[in-house]
Order: structure tokens, then sequence, then C-alpha cells
């Protein structure tokens, strides 16, 4: 695949099978210098431009893997006697040599252009490597950012034994945001029932022998009602990544504290009727929320390093860009898909511009 994507960003066209087999036996014959930062492999999966990184690349690090693929490659297509007329002038005609060189400037100077705004955008947690392990870095601590859930069961007494209630909307029913006193800020509330997912999947937290506990589900599910209330987070000292010298991320999120909301929300849904128990509730340990934030901080002046501008622009670089939630100062308590999309494509836009 690799060869292909190489060699039809040279000729624009598929390589011939033969150049494939050469092209595999060359890497393992001399392997190349280790791919450092860049997963090739998803790039292309991703469509990325490779005739622009690698001039791109080539411009700041003049032996980088990408170039030495693009030159293995050159050597194979250029012993091929089909490829002769690429390579060689077999006539003088100056004119044409004239004509094709400045076009080839002009697309050379696009694809700088093109290459030289690299836009990072491979997940909060893996842009954060990307950035630390392109500076080498296994000392700074940059901030992490962890969505914080915890679940409430709730038992409607009445509804014990009736039936699966089938036409309900099996995701979230209800949604509603709390915006109370000593919380770090709005608070998010979603309520599911118990209809959406498979027993089995809960089937073995009842308290009962296994029979009982299909039994439970059967009689028990239907009156069940799950509340669902996420926190935001922002930075603080004890919450931080950062890159091991053997290239693992090391991520350290203290336990979140308990919040007093629980119980307020157990005494609301008493009142509807709901029983529960704070004994009951569940926190999400840290790690586990898949909604991550943080570590590139967004600012309006950024100052120091590993900060981004208001555009994302990674702070003293000149054409690296951030655009997911990397860059995000908080993590808001509802879910931030939109947002982070909306972010990427202000930003997008504002890199589109600076291209002209
Ligand atoms: C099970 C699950 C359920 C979720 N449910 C919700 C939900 O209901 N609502 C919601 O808002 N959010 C939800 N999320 C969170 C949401 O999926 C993420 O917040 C969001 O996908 C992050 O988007 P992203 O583009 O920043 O990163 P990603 O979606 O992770 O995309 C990053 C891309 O970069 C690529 N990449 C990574 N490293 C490299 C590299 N070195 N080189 C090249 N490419 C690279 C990856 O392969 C990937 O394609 C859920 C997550 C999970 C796991």
């Amino acid at each position: 695949m690799e060869a292909n994507h190489i060699h039809r960003a040279l000729f624009g066209h598929d390589a011939p099978e033969e150049v494939h087999r050469q092209y595999a036996s060359a890497l393992e014959a001399a392997p190349l210098a280790d791919w450092p930062r860049i997963n090739l492999e998803r790039l292309i999966e991703l469509g990325a431009d490779l005739e622009a990184l690698e001039l791109a690349l080539r411009r700041s690090r003049r032996r980088n893997a990408l170039t030495q693929r693009f030159q293995v490659l050159c050597y194979l297509a250029e012993v091929r006697p089909d490829n002769f007329g690429r390579f060689v002038n077999g006539r003088c005609r100056w004119p044409a040599g004239w004509l094709i060189l400045s076009l080839h400037l002009l697309r050379s100077l696009y694809k700088l252009g093109k290459g030289r705004r690299l836009i990072l955008a491979a997940g909060a947690l893996n842009t954060a490597k990307i950035v630390l392990r392109s500076n080498d870095d296994h000392v700074t601590t940059l901030p992490l950012l962890d969505s914080n859930r915890s679940s409430i069961p709730l038992v409607d007494p009445w509804s014990i034994g009736a039936a699966l209630a089938r036409s309900v909307y099996s995701a979230a029913m209800l949604r509603a945001v709390y915006a109370g006193e000593k919380l770090p800020g709005p608070v998010h509330m979603a309520v599911y029932a118990g209809n959406g997912t498979l027993c089995s999947d809960y089937l073995f937290d009842f308290p009962l022998s296994a029979r009982g506990n299909i039994a439970a589900a059967k009689y028990l599910t239907p009156a069940l009602l799950l509340v669902q209330l996420s926190y935001p987070d922002a930075p603080t000292p004890t919450n931080h990544l950062r890159l091991l010298p053997d290239d693992r991320l090391e991520l350290r999120y203290a336990s979140k504290p308990a919040s007093p909301l629980e119980s307020h929300v157990l005494g609301l849904f008493r009142e509807l009727g709901y029983l529960g128990a704070l004994g009951l509730c569940r926190c999400l340990t840290p790690g586990n929320s898949c909604r991550y934030a943080g570590a590139l901080l967004m600012t309006a002046t950024p100052v120091r390093r590993y900060q981004t501008d208001r555009h994302g622009l990674l702070s003293g670089t000149h054409d690296v860009y951030v655009a997911d939630a990397a860059n995000f100062t908080v993590l808001p308590s509802t879910s931030h898909s939109f947002t982070m999309m909306a972010n990427a494509m202000r930003i997008a836009d504002h890199v589109g511009r600076t291209l002209g």
C-alpha cells in the first residue's frame, strides 16, 4: 500500500507489481530511519498529500524517513526501461524545459504551502504525545482533563413486575442542567430507562443467585431508572500527563472527590416516587470516560511553551496547529464532540485563509 501511494504521488498512477515486491525487500534489507512521529499508514488512510508532506519535512529535516522512502521508490522506478523517458531528455527541447520547470516551481510552492501547515488532530492525548515526542521532552507535565461522571440507579416500587415499555426511547429520555452552588460549573443530568441494554450486561450485579438474578432482571428492570451526572473539569496541578523515556504516555489523575449533588438528586427523585441509596451510586474512575482534553491549552496570548493561540497555533512554531480537544481550557460537562468539530472547522478556516 505504501509503495503504491508513494508511486502515485511521484508518477500519478499505481506501482507495477514488481516495484511493490522490490520496495518491500528494499525496506527489509536496509531498514530505514524509524518513522518517528507520524504513523504513515494512518496518514495514507486519511488521504494525506504525501508529496506536500515530503517536501515540507525535507525542508525541516533533510534525511527524514519519508524522503528516504521516496528515494527508494525513485531508484526502483528509474531503472525500469519504461520510465526512461521520465528521467532522461533524449532530444533538445529548451522551450518545453523552461515551461515545465516553471510550472513545477509553482507547483512546488503550492505543495510547500500545503505541507507547511500541519494541523494536529490525533485526539487530545495522541496530539499531546506527538508534540512532546517531537520536542524529545520527557520532563514537562501538561494538564489533563477527564470527564467526571456518576451513575445513580433508582427504582419505582409501583412498577416492579410491570411489563417492559417497548415504545420508550432507549437512549437518554431526559436531559437537564444543574447549576447549583459549590459546584465547579453546570452539571449535566441524563435519565435513562433500563430497556436499552441487554439484561446480561448487569444481571450479575443483582445480589441474588443466578436464577434469582434472571427473575430480578425480568421483574425489576421495568421499574429501573438510571440517572447519570456529568461534571465539568478544569486544569489542576494534580492531574497531568507526561511522556516517559520509553515513549509511553503517563497519565496521572487524582481520584475525584465525591459530589454533594448525588444525595440532592436522590432527594428530588424521592419526591417523584423513585427510591435509591447513596451507597448504590457509582463514580467513573479516572480514565474511563473516553473524553479527554487539555494539555495544549488555548490562550489569548500564549507566553508559555505548549500553549496555543486562539487559532490553535502552537507556541514556538509558525505552522503547527492543534485542532482537537487538546487545546480546550476546560472540559464541559456535556458531550464535547460538536464543540470540538466547530473549533476544528474554525481553525481549518483560519489555516485555509493563511494559505491564500
Ligand atoms: C465508546 C465511546 C463512546 C463515546 N460516546 C460519545 C458520545 O456519545 N458523545 C460524545 O460527544 N463523545 C463520545 N465519545 C468521545 C468521542 O468519541 C471523542 O471525544 C472524539 O472521538 C474525539 O475526537 P478526535 O477527533 O479529537 O479524536 P479521535 O476520534 O480519536 O480521532 C483521532 C484520529 O487520529 C488518528 N491518529 C492518532 N494518532 C495518530 C498518529 N500518530 N498519526 C496519524 N494519525 C493518528 C486516529 O487513528 C484517529 O483516526 C465516545 C468515545 C468512546 C470511545
